[in-house]
């Protein structure tokens, strides 16, 4: 592997390199650098999460910036305020040799007039969300009449959050015979979509595989019950002491519920997601990044690109919806260089998703165990005892209190002292798992082995046939059917694209012409209903109900189809 002064970096730039400890370049910027240095062309860049893309695009930048000239000259997109201030205190970390390197970070839920003083005052570079940029282009405060390069930073992400029409309006505002560098980790259909929409005739440099998986990071998964999810949480993070982790579950309100409930627990979390105000975020963050959060419970979208060092445990509360958002959760972890591990605390019917995953990640899962309680005290127990070992004594500062420390506790056995430092901290992990329950879902009783067994199953809960969820069912009507181009197997899978659940939550699927019934659990049908509100197919707003049912057959059908048409012709326009 080449250094960084083969790559023909400046000595400045150069130093600060060696400063920040990076001694020899990662092989994507060992790849992209001398190419952004002295080509001309645009470029779409995908390498694994960690591996210093930011850098990559950073360098290079950089040595493109002409400091006599007071214009902005570089411009960077970035889906979130977090991610934002990361690149540009990375820019001036690069930097910090340079003079005249002007960075400027602007985002939204920050005084807007700051922002504005600051690009006034000289800014060469900004680092922007497309949001926030849109608002000052807009006030005619910024002028990206000068950009020569655009960077696309987690652009995948920024079109996930609707930012299309931004950055298309952004990028009109800026010359056309800029350049314009794209960096992910996935090549996702978006990041082909930015890359034909945005880019002319972009060389792609891709390291490995496309999408795959950092190979620093171990996948895990445990099963347990779906309601025992937080229980087994808990327990992985009593038995590690060390464990320091962005746990990610899919909603804002999930992620808000998790972080309160494990506080009200006596744990150290926080969640961050777009709810919250921007200085909430930054506190929480600040908090993460020191250390005095345990664990930063985080939507995807607010965790995007996040790099923070030594995370040694992303955990999964809810699997993410696509394979591409796996991949930038665990990429949360494992970061230069370092390892870590992804687990996966799954209820019963979401085996299958791993598979999946395993599949297109082309990746291992292992199966672990949620500890029980007996593995839990011992690994408490022992941490405590290493904790009293390494304890440094500051002989000085106790002395003057040893002599009255000693008569106080002088009818105490030595035996007697220990039990007592000890139960100290250990009797709240006593007191909790004295009869905890094993919380492990019998695989093996389920089906004798559980990989060839998740994958014998899976085509049964496709068809959305044979075996279906174990309780009660209810009927959702909808206004969609076999004119719509439908089958059983196209409805199952729109279906579960929508409302987020499996094969298994659902049971019979009758299809009409011009509508359909199906038949979903009980206990998912008030939240797959809710995730219809603003539906549409192919232009037309789709419209459900609750509806006599597949399940009780046709006969039901006259009778409902009245009701049936009300709400299919209700509201449409
Ligand atoms: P990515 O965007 O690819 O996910 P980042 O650019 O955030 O990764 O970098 C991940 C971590 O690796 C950062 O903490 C960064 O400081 C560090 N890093 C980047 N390049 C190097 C290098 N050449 N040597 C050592 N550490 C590096
Ligand atoms: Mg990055």
């Amino acid at each position: 592997m080449s250094s960084f002064e083969s790559l023909g970096i400046r000595a400045e730039i150069l130093r600060a390199l060696t400063d920040l400890g990076f001694e020899k370049p990662t092989p994507v910027q060992e790849k992209t650098i001398p190419l952004l240095l002295t080509g001309e062309g645009d470029m779409v860049a995908l390498a694994q999460t960690g591996t210093g893309k930011t850098a990559a695009f950073g360098i290079p930048m950089l040595e493109r910036i002409d400091t006599s000239q007071k214009t902005i000259q570089a411009l960077v997109l970035a889906p979130t305020r977090e991610l934002c201030v990361q690149i540009s205190r990375d820019f001036e970390h690069f930097a910090k040799h340079l003079t005249g390197i002007k960075v400027v970070s602007v985002y939204g839920g920050a005084n807007i007039r700051d922002q504005i003083r600051g690009i006034q005052r000289g800014a060469n570079v900004v680092v922007a969300t497309p949001g926030r940029l849109i608002d000052l282009l807009e006030r005619g405060a910024i002028d990206l009449g000068h950009v020569h390069t655009a960077i696309l930073d987690e652009a995948d992400e920024m079109l996930n959050m609707g930012f299309q029409e931004d950055l298309t309006s952004i990028l009109d505002r800026t010359p056309k015979e800029k350049r314009t560098w794209l960096f992910s980790a996935t090549m996702s259909r978006e990041v082909r979509r930015i890359a034909k929409n945005y880019m002319r005739e972009a060389e792609e440099v891709s390291m490995g595989e496309g999408n795959k998986a950092n190979e620093s990071i171990q996948h895990q998964y445990a099963v347990v019950m779906a309601r025992d999810r937080y229980l087994a949480l808990k327990r992985f993070v009593d038995a590690d002491p060390n464990l320091f982790a962005i746990v990610f579950c899919r909603t804002k309100q999930d992620t808000q519920e998790l972080a309160e409930s494990l506080t009200k627990d006596g744990y150290n979390a926080d969640a961050i997601h777009g709810d919250l105000s921007q200085q909430q975020r930054d506190r929480v963050m600040e908090r993460y990044r020191s250390k005095s959060l345990q664990m930063l419970v985080a939507t995807d979208v607010a965790a995007r690109g996040i790099d923070v060092s030594n995370v040694s445990h992303v955990i999964h509360f809810d699997l993410p919806g696509e394979v591409e958002s796996y991949t930038h959760r665990s990429g949360r972890t494992g970061r230069a260089g370092k390892t870590g591990i992804s687990l996966s605390i799954i209820g019963v019917r979401d085996v299958f998703k791993v598979r999946n995953l395993e599949r297109q990640l082309k990746v291992h899962f292992s199966y672990v165990k949620v500890p029980d309680g007996a593995e839990i005290c011992e690994r408490q127990l022992l941490t405590m005892i290493g904790k009293i070992k390494s304890v440094k004594v500051d002989e000085d500062a106790i002395s003057r209190y040893m002599d009255a420390v000693e008569l106080d506790l002088a009818d105490l056995t030595r035996e007697d002292l220990i039990k007592r430092v000890v139960s100290l901290e250990f009797n709240r992990f006593l007191k909790q798992y004295k009869d905890a329950r094993d919380l492990n879902v019998d695989m093996a009783s389920k089906d004798r082995n559980p990989r060839a067994g998740g994958q014998a199953r899976e085509p049964r809960e496709k068809s959305g046939f044979g075996r279906s969820s174990d309780g009660p069912m209810r009927s959702m009507f909808i206004n969609i059917g076999t004119k719509d181009g439908f089958d059983k197997g196209k409805m199952l899978g729109y279906l579960c694209g929508i409302t987020g659940l499996t094969g298994q939550n659902f049971g019979r699927i009758l299809l009409k012409d011009m509508y359909s019934f199906i038949d979903i659990d009980s206990e998912h049908f008030d939240e797959a209903m809710g995730h219809f509100k603003n539906a549409n197919y192919k232009g037309r707003k789709v419209r459900v109900d609750e509806g006599g049912g597949a399940a009780t057959g046709a006969r039901d059908f006259k009778a409902d189809k009245k009701k049936f048409n009300k709400a299919r012709y209700a509201g449409v326009a």
